[in-house]
């Protein structure tokens, strides 16, 4: 037996399914997941010693690539002064003031622990400044684990939700309407049948938990128009996206000003840190100040505020999304040359720092769209790789990421593989 595997068998037995998040048991590719020994740079290494470029980047959060030496430095410079106060701190403006620096749409910010938190959170809030307790939110996106999103589209356009996870009331999702991804006039329907009862339209600004799916101009138009008309509060859920697809965030490349935006990921560099922020006069209604209750022992704790401070800081260094942009581009493209030369039905996207492949012959619009892609494909396409030493999220349904680390060697070195892999596909 490998360590992995040994691992694996030891963990099964003491934490549900051998992991504390489903994805990683890879149930749907098969095998062996890999336990994680250390990281640096574009590499992880697993327990066995075998050492891999990552592609999955913790899910995002290692943009600057894994274990910066200045990351890593900061972390240590906080944690000496204390690891965690329950008392405000100058480091949590700092890092607010520079969210606000960046994100032009958010006047004010609260620091959480998780993005689950920073959506969940952000709809309380949603639903406290409009009065009202209906929800939008699109198939096929994820903000986190809170019961009312947990949800899969009810059976007509009007019907809302059923619970997507056992252990949640039908109560407590039945104000939750799942909407089709990029479909305009299912929106506008919508919103003119029950505009006046809608909280809040939470969407991820490029769909990146359902691979990542490009939104429309009139898509992201429609959202910001008729949210805005209804009184209604547009949430961008920036989790993923926010300082992986530019530095502004998806708001910035869509030239659109959400009324929240919840934050995740990136932000904490690899820390437990996440935020929700947006219009002052929103925010004003969380307390203390306002009615809308939200809490957190360790929100704003100070050793993740000093990770993200400083993965903040480089990301800001002349050239980086560029860089990174270039880079994730080259590897999309590389894959797309090697897929056409050997006749695999394929495709990739990418924004940023951020990537999507698909074993479908076009770019999905929707949920339903990525749901009719090969997922064998990638199967087969994901282990071949991981053989190679090259690791991707081990889904169809992910996006991958790519960090400042990721050299252009590195890509061509990624490239030469998949087109092995691509080629035994072929056959
Ligand atoms: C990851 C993610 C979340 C949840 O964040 P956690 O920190 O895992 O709770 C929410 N929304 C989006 C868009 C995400 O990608």
């Amino acid at each position: 037996m490998t360590r992995n595997e040994t691992l694996f068998n030891r963990a099964k037995s003491i934490i549900p399914g051998g992991v504390n998040s489903p994805v990683r048991a890879f149930g749907s590719v098969g095998g062996v997941p890999r336990f994680i020994q250390k990281a640096e740079g574009a590499y992880v290494w697993d327990a066995d010693g075998t050492k891999y470029i990552d592609y999955v980047g913790s899910w995002g959060p290692a943009i600057v690539g894994h274990a910066h030496p200045e990351v890593i430095e900061a972390v240590r410079e906080a944690a000496l002064g204390g690891l965690s106060f329950g008392a405000p701190t100058e480091g949590e403006i700092v890092i607010a003031e520079e969210i606000a620096k960046l994100v032009p749409s958010v006047e004010q910010v609260r620091l959480v622990s998780s993005g689950t938190e920073a959506t969940m959170s952000a709809i309380r809030l949603a639903r406290g400044f409009t009065g009202h307790d209906k929800i939008i939110k699109f198939e096929g996106c994820y903000h986190g684990h809170s019961d009312s999103l947990l949800v899969k589209a009810g059976s007509g356009l009007l019907t809302f939700g059923n619970p997507s996870s056992a252990g949640v009331p039908a109560d407590f999702t039945k104000h939750t309407l799942v909407l089709e991804y990029n479909n305009v006039a299912q929106l506008e329907e919508t919103f003119a049948q029950i505009g006046g009862e809608i909280a809040c339209v939470i969407v991820e600004p490029f769909a990146g938990n359902m691979n990542l799916v490009r939104p429309s101009e009139n898509f992201v138009k429609a959202l910001r128009e008729l949210t805005a008309k209804h009184g209604a509060v547009l949430i961008y859920d920036e989790v993923m996206t926010g300082f992986r697809v530019a530095l502004g965030g998806a708001q910035s490349l869509h030239g659109i000003t959400p009324d929240l935006t919840t934050m995740g990921k990136v932000i904490g560099g690899g820390m437990p840190l996440a935020a929700f922020g947006g219009r002052k006069d929103i925010m004003a209604c969380i307390s203390p100040l306002g009615g809308v209750y939200q809490a957190g022992t360790l929100s704003g704790n100070p050793v993740a505020v000093a990770a993200g401070l400083k993965t903040l800081e480089i990301i800001q260094r002349q050239g980086f999304y560029e860089n990174l942009t270039e880079r994730t581009a080259q590897l999309v493209d590389s894959f797309k040359t090697a897929a056409a030369e050997t006749g695999v039905a394929f495709s990739a996207d990418s924004v940023g720092g951020m990537f999507g492949l698909y074993f479908a012959d076009r770019l999905p619009q929707n949920y339903a769209d990525m749901a009719r892609s090969n997922v064998d494909g990638f199967k087969t396409f994901f282990h071949g790789m991981l053989d190679k030493s090259v690791a991707f999220g081990p889904s169809a349904y992910e996006a991958g990421f790519v960090s400042a680390a990721h050299t252009s060697g590195l890509i061509e070195e990624t490239a030469a593989a998949a087109k092995e892999v691509f080629k035994a596909m072929a056959v």
